[in-house]
């Protein structure tokens, strides 16, 4: 095929630069504009392979500064780019124009009709919010697209996007009502079911007319070249007029013209609110595993299963399978659904309104394979929580091959064909041929009921990647041609698949196409470039990272090797750590991981991220970061990696290490933090009072001896405010108290020196200097379970053995990896001894001790930490443990509080302890535990105390938490295992009714004390 790369967008860096478009824009608008190298970069990107820097950004506050932008972007011819989270696949969000991100303010619900069943909801509105806020009226939006946790319903209509029940319920066109619109001209006014076009305004009626006529005109091309799918999800729905889809797009047969705005990708025109169908949220629904033992066979059956009409029929691949069962906690899960060694699953659901309904056809399903020749091949499950568990391992699988490693990555162009189903057998061998011959493979999955099968190939954009997808996609046309098939079946069009446009509808359609953006938007000021005359998917000048994507050289503090590795795609290998060719020594690689798909947007539950739920700023995001990082590390902000860019990005980010468990690809944006400040310090050296807060655990001493006089900061009128000048501490805080009664000082810990001890138990810095009741519980709980329990101290080689150890928190935190590495040092080498003869370490603060599983493994410390690691444990982990292995056993008798309510630290959430938090809480007898459903509280470590953040995070802690503490009953037990947190709720709800979180040994203290006075 011809290849062109035309596009007739104005001129796009000009008005960016001569500064009248900057000035206009910012007078005209109320909420955020940015032009800042750094704002523009972050909005260049999204789930897609390219990368195209817009001319400027605006947030809008309402839709009078959408209205006001469009006016002056008409003036000057300034091109427009809607966005919603971004989460595009195919480059449709990005564009050199005024990208206007309506995700932030314009999110509400605008009207809603119980009855009727329907909802109008303005454009930034997320899905998943959408359907919490219909779910108590016992109704949902079923578009249930994988990223219903971030995109926007502006950006599912734009794209006309498709969920994993769509042979249920449709895709978006069949589910959206009306779209009430603002042109590129300035005109607006509701585009909706043909019969209400008649009170539209005049220049929506003569649109309408106008469309109307080019359908007419075009009648035998639409029913010659569109195909004849429900999945077709290319080119403007100029079939409105002469239905092709599988399933009507209205159930009259009427046109509706918001139908042709949906799948528009932000060409034709704003999208201000849209009215929405619902549907009755389904009350019951059965799950069948149908077991395969071949995915040729799976595909064959598929459409059979169809007929039994099902709500969803999932592939999962062998990869996939394979993926899971590495994993220790869904291999229970898939297992459960496995028959033997199966090639690929299909996962076939049935909804009802009673029970019996899905179980009836649940049955049938049964029957059907056994006459398909494969009996015994269904696994049933209508347990509602085993079904949630296996949905969730599907979405996982996909996660997992999304976290490779290297430079070659699941790239999306082909990933959304649509083919009939009869043919879906013989289109997924061929193409996997295909895949062969090209020396990559694929993984398949997702909705084999509507013929969509995704299927990514790993290709290396920075080396043969770009022809390799030319030569793969050139054949796969060929057969979706063959086939009759949609070469864009879910994602759209976007950069990589606008040139397939007129492949696909012919250049009739395709001219007529070009009829409908002139009639909505003459000027071509709306998205240029997408879905007509668009530029060459494999234009390298587009690409994210290109062929010669330059790596600043940095010598890095940290041990990031790991992710400095190549790929083999074919046998799935990996070469050695440190051979990748990273000149940022795997850095650069780990940061590149982040792929855009803007799950740190999330907020439902999991704590990522919790500086962008208070903000909502795509700066604050984990995505926002990870990109201002990759823009420094490649010389795109100035050639400075240091940069003050990438310090503003970062400056929130609270190192929940939320995004380290819940990012799909594992970006860990706490530890680039550190590898980050420590740049940032040689560069532009440390600050008085981050060094004061960073060697707290050196002159913790002195301040012990002297506590009256530590603790006169919040007790002396006034003083709060000069400490606040000085070091930077928010004067409304109060701050941990100095105690003279530390507890490495007391008796007690000095007496447990057991050199056979079971149990090393790891006093952190701030137990022992503010919380000293906190080691002595658990030193009790430990000895009332009869274990013999050492205290560490610093072994006797130690340059200083009188200095308490530290895990060397504070000093990362700052960025003084020197000091951090020192402190590691002897800790490890006083802790080394006691694992040597099969101690355990158990500690109590979870940012402390569970950097010995983290950090302290790429801190250059050797074999000695990678030994350490897997013995140190929480105390609750510890406990959880030997109970589950029966060797644990401790008095404990009932409190009189029933109730305790558990707020998990992050640190406990990122490494999965809070199971065991919640176990050994439990083995208070009657004592009922509820886990608080937060994020992060909001202190981390300093961050809260600091002034200048002491806003963002209350914010957070208000999220949830204190509400939570709030309306908790006065019986009932607050527990949290952080420091900070437990201040975060002392101070939170200091005043009337104040309440005291406990750490969760105290709490076994009691109950042992309990059991003694039975
Ligand atoms: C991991 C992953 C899984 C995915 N799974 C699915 C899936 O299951 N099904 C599916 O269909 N898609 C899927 N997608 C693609 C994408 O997430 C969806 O299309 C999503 O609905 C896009 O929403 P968004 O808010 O991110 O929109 P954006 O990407 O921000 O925008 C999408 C388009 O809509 C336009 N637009 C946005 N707002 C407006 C407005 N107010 N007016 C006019 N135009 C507007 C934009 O210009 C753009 O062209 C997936 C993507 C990823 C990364
Ligand atoms: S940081 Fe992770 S979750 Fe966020 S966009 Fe990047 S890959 Fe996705
Ligand atoms: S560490 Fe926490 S705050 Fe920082 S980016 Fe990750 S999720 Fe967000």
């Amino acid at each position: 095929m011809m290849r062109t790369s035309q596009t007739n967008a104005p001129a796009p860096g000009r008005p960016a630069t001569d500064g009248e478009f900057p000035r206009r824009l910012r007078s005209a608008v109320r909420g955020e504009v940015m032009f800042d190298a750094a704002s523009r970069g972050r909005y260049a990107t999204d789930a897609s392979i390219y990368q195209v820097e817009p001319v400027g950004v605006l947030v809008p506050a309402s839709h009078d500064d959408v209205r006001a932008a469009l006016d002056v972007c008409r003036s000057l011819r300034v091109p427009v780019l809607p966005r919603g989270a971004g989460s595009s696949q195919c480059g449709q969000t990005v564009g050199a124009a005024l990208v206007i991100d309506h995700s932030k303010h314009l999110n509400r619900v605008l009207a809603f009709d119980r009855d009727a069943m329907e909802v109008t909801v303005e454009p930034g509105l997320v899905l998943d919010a959408l359907n919490a806020w219909l779910r108590p009226h016992g109704l949902w939006f079923p578009v249930d697209v994988s990223t219903s946790a971030q995109c926007t319903l502006g950006g599912m209509a734009g794209n006309n996007s498709c969920g994993s029940r769509s042979i249920a319920y449709g895709n978006m066109v069949h589910n959206v009502d009306a779209i009430d619109a603002l042109l590129a001209d300035g005109s607006e006014g509701r585009f909706g079911p043909e019969a209400d076009m008649a009170q539209a305004p005049s220049r929506l009626r003569e649109i309408a007319r106008a469309l109307r006529a080019v359908g007419e005109r075009q009648r035998d091309e639409i029913e010659a070249r569109v195909p004849k799918v429900m999945r077709r999800v290319g080119g403007y729905n100029l079939d409105v007029f002469h239905p092709q889809s599988e399933r009507p797009y209205t159930a009259d047969g009427s046109v509706n013209y918001a139908h042709l705005l949906v799948g528009s990708e932000g060409t034709l025109a704003w999208t201000k609110s849209l009215t929405l169908k619902l549907g009755p949220l389904p009350r019951h629904r059965a799950l069948g595993v149908v077991n395969f033992p071949s995915l040729y066979r799976a595909m064959e059956c598929a459409q059979h299963l169809v007929t039994l009409g099902p709500s969803a029929v999932e592939l999962v691949d062998r990869t996939m399978i394979g993926l899971a069962r590495g994993n220790p906690a869904f291999r229970p899960v898939i297992d459960a659904a496995l028959i033997g060694e199966p090639d690929a699953i299909l996962l076939t659901e049935f909804t009802g309104e009673d029970a019996d309904g899905p179980r009836r056809q649940l049955a049938r399903l049964v029957e059907l394979m056994g006459e398909l020749g494969l009996p015994e091949s269904v696994v049933p499950l209508t347990d509602a929580a085993a079904q949630k568990a296996l949905w969730e391992v599907r979405k996982a699988g996909l996660n997992i091959m999304m976290s490779m490693k290297g430079d070659g990555k699941p790239v999306s162009f082909i990933e959304d064909c649509a083919v009939p189903l009869a043919h879906l057998a013989e289109y997924v061998d061929r193409l996997s041929q295909v895949f062969a011959k090209h020396g990559t493979r694929g993984t398949w999955y997702a909705h084999a009921s509507v013929g969509t099968l995704h299927v990514r190939q790993i290709l290396d954009m920075r080396r043969d990647g770009a022809a390799k997808m030319r030569a793969i996609a050139e054949e796969a046309a060929a057969m979706v041609r063959e086939y009759k098939g949609a070469f864009s079946g879910e994602h759209g069009d976007g950069l990589v698949r606008t040139e397939r446009v007129e492949w696909q509808f012919g250049p009739v359609l395709t001219r007529a196409f070009e009829e409908v953006k002139a009639l909505f938007d003459p000027d071509n000021l709306m998205n240029p470039g997408k879905i007509v005359r668009g530029t060459c998917m494999d234009d390298a000048t587009l690409f994210r990272l290109p062929p010669g994507h330059r790596v600043l050289p940095i010598a890095t503090a940290l041990d990031w090797s790991a992710w400095d590795v190549h790929n083999d795609p074919v046998r799935d290998e990996l070469t050695a750590p440190g051979t990748g060719g990273d000149p940022a020594h795997g850095f650069a690689k780990a940061v590149e991981m982040c792929n855009n798909n803007g799950h740190c947007r999330k907020f439902d539950a999991g704590t990522m991220c919790p500086s962008y739920r208070v903000t909502r700023d795509e700066e604050h995001s984990t995505r926002g970061r990870a990109n201002t990082l990759r823009l420094a590390l490649s010389g795109q902000l100035g050639g400075e990696f240091a940069s003050p860019a990438v310090r503003e990005a970062l400056d929130l980010c609270v190192s929940c290490k939320g995004c380290r468990r819940d990012c799909p690809t594992g970006v860990d944006m706490a530890k680039m933090k550190v590898e980050f400040n420590r740049h940032w310090q040689q560069r532009h050296g440390v600050a008085f009072k981050d060094r004061v807060v960073a060697s707290l655990p050196r002159w913790a001493p002195w301040a012990a001896r002297l506590p009256w006089l530590a603790n006169l900061r919040d007790t002396v009128p006034g003083l709060a405010r000069l400490g606040e000048r000085a070091f930077g501490f928010d004067a409304r805080r109060t701050l941990p108290r100095w105690r003279a009664d530390t507890f490495l000082a007391s008796a007690a810990a000095r007496g447990a020196t057991d050199a056979d001890a079971d149990v090393v138990l790891l006093v952190d810095t701030f137990s022992n200097y503010f919380e000293p009741e906190n080691a002595h519980a658990a030193l009790a709980v430990l000895r009332a379970a009869g274990l013999r329990v050492a205290v560490a101290r610093a072994s006797a080689s130690d340059p200083a053995p009188s200095r308490p150890l530290c895990c060397g928190r504070t000093y990362l935190g700052a960025g003084l990896v020197d000091e951090a590495k020192r402190e590691a040092r002897r800790l490890v080498d006083a802790l080394v001894p006691h694992i040597a003869r099969g101690a355990t370490v158990v500690g109590l603060e979870p940012s402390c001790l569970l950097g010995l599983r983290d950090e302290y493994l790429v801190m250059g410390l050797g074999e000695d930490a990678q030994r350490l690691a897997p013995r140190a444990l929480l105390i609750e982990e510890f406990l959880a443990r030997e109970h589950r292995a029966g060797r644990l056993s401790l008095p404990l008798a009932p409190l009189p509080q029933k109730g305790a309510l558990l707020h998990g630290h992050c640190h406990q959430k990122a490494f999965d302890t809070m199971g065991s938090a919640v176990d050994v809480l439990r083995m208070v007898p009657e004592l009922q535990v509820e886990v608080i459903e937060s994020s992060c509280c909001g202190m981390a470590g300093s961050f809260g105390y600091e002034a200048r953040h002491y806003d963002v995070s209350m914010k957070m802690a208000e999220a949830a938490l204190l509400p939570a503490v709030r309306a908790a009953d006065v019986g009932t037990l607050i527990v949290a295992d952080g420091t900070s947190c437990r201040h975060q709720i002392a101070d939170g709800t200091r005043g009337a009714a104040p309440r005291e979180a406990l750490h969760l040994v105290r709490v076994l203290e009691r109950s042992l004390a309990a059991a003694k006075l039975h």
